[in-house]
């Protein structure tokens, strides 16, 4: 669709553009998932709105194609498009929060990362549905959905958002809301990027100062007695019985992980194969404790679970504080039986070599499973099941994404709903996340904002 002749040499020495050959290019191609190869035509680092208008208008008379980025933790998809005929717009220089205590809102730039909205809100006692991740940027996660500990009692981050501020493929500056630019407004809301480069998001926030929060860690080899628990607790047990962590305050999440012996990690997880159960109980503390009472009488090894002011609710889940290479593969998950337990095991439980660093398993449902009017509604399913593995060098990322792939093949018969957008590392992994029908409202709002198909995302809207 986008057909204008290609003409690099219009960018050469233009301010805030750089291009292959140059410094500027060699740090910019870098994102923060060090697997993802990334080789634009040009990169352009904005740091005002105007300088985005321009690195738009600059692309399109050079004949490129754009595609925003605000951290790269959703960057391997992105590169496996290819990105020869597009512009990488790099916003991590355009960042920055406002508080708005009364209304409890949040204004944030384009690029701002999770750690400094809650960072920011924290003192109003107010936070935000941010994900595990503190060095992920607001825009990428609320346009895939954004899934959060908060998230079985308060919901999607994406059903949050008041409003986006937008630069379109034609330069202007656009305001959506439910009032203003809906169609638009819609489509942002878990669509994905291809709808305009996001310079501003406004976001409600919860009145919520302090969490119940924590991990319980035990040594894999308790994985069969962990996982067999932790479903009957999320979910219910052989005989039908609900367990407590069915209660909308609870939202965790179980891992498998396997740790290479290196000095950067603690005693606790260097060199260990663990299984862990994380999240938060939005509950007092006695009912908290009497919430995850069935899990700690498996006599954890470690257990940090205590109330946390808000902003600690973002180590929790201990992701890489640095850009890291990994690779990931995913499904959306139903109820689990004692067969799927045994199969998720088989792939990854005590003693498999080939099982990948981490395979989890987040908890869905409550709020998360309620429809919004939005391009992503609800989260089917009752689990989203997460492979992931590091792959250190280019040649590592075929074996890595064999082993990830495992996980999910093994666990193939339990598959239940559409894959989650974030969750989704392989290009042609979103297939299915859109509906016929949702797919075609986010093509006919693409063709209002971005009629020429400008823009390059991570996952693009899928063709009719
Ligand atoms: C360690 C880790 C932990 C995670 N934890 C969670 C979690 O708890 N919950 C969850 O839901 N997800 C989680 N994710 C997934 C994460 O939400 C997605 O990878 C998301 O796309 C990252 O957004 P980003 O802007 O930081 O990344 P980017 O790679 O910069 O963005 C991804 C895509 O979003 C679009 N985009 C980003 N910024 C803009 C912008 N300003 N304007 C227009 N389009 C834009 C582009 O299409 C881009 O390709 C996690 C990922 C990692 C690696």
């Amino acid at each position: 669709m986008h057909t204008l002749t290609r003409d690099l040499s219009m960018l050469q020495g233009v301010d805030g553009i750089a291009l292959a050959g140059e410094a500027a290019y060699e740090r910019g191609r870098l994102a923060w998932n060090l697997a993802a190869d990334q080789r634009p035509a040009a990169i352009a680092a904005p740091r005002t709105v105007a300088e985005v208008v321009a690195a738009v208008r600059a692309a399109a008379s050079a004949g490129l194609r754009v595609a925003p980025q605000s951290t790269g933790h959703g960057a391997l998809p992105l590169a496996a498009r290819g990105l020869d005929d597009a512009m990488l717009l790099r916003l991590d220089g355009l960042t920055g929060v406002q508080v708005d205590p009364g209304r409890r809102i949040a204004r944030v730039l384009g690029g701002t990362l999770w750690r400094d909205v809650v960072v920011a809100a924290a003192p109003h006692g107010l936070t935000a549905l941010h994900g595990s991740a503190g060095d992920v940027a607001v825009a990428g996660y609320v346009l895939g959905g954004g899934l959060s500990f908060y998230g079985r009692a308060h919901g999607l981050a994406a059903h949050h958002v008041r409003a986006f501020e937008v630069v379109t493929s034609g330069g202007d500056v656009v305001r959506a809301s439910a009032d203003s630019h809906p169609a638009l407004f819609w489509a942002l809301r878990g669509g994905g990027g291809s709808f305009g480069v996001v310079t501003a998001i406004e976001l409600e926030l919860l009145p919520i100062a302090d969490v119940y929060a924590g991990f319980l860690l035990w040594d894999i080899s308790a994985a069969p007695a962990v996982l067999r628990a932790w479903r009957d607790w999320t979910g219910s047990d052989a005989a039908g019985q609900e367990g407590p962590g069915r209660d909308r305050a609870v939202t965790t999440s179980l891992r498998l992980l396997r740790f290479p012996p290196v000095p950067e990690l603690p005693p606790f997880l260097s060199g260990r194969s663990l299984v862990v159960v994380d999240g938060a109980v939005l509950a007092e503390d006695d009912r908290a404790v009497e919430l995850l009472a069935p899990l700690r009488a498996l006599a954890p090894e470690l257990d940090t679970f205590a109330r946390i002011p808000a902003v600690g609710l973002l180590d929790v889940h201990m992701d890489p504080p640095a850009p890291t290479p990994g690779v990931g593969d995913h499904a959306m998950l139903g109820a689990l039986d004692d067969t799927a337990l045994t199969a998720l095991l088989d792939a990854a439980g005590p003693g498999v070599a080939e099982a990948p660093m981490i395979v989890e398993l987040r908890q869905l449902g409550g709020a998360l499973a309620e429809p919004g009017d939005a391009a992503v509604s609800r989260l089917a399913g009752e689990y989203a099941l997460l492979a992931i593995d590091v792959a250190p060098a280019p040649e590592f990322v075929e074996p890595a994404f064999a082993r990830t792939g495992a996980i999910v093949g093994a666990m193939s018969n339990w598959r239940d709903g559409a894959p989650y957008l974030n969750f989704v590392e392989r290009a042609s992994g979103a297939e299915g996340a859109f509906t016929p029908e949702v797919a075609e409202r986010l093509r006919r709002a693409r063709a209002i904002y971005d009629p020429l198909r400008t823009f390059v995302a991570a996952h693009p809207v899928p063709t009719a």
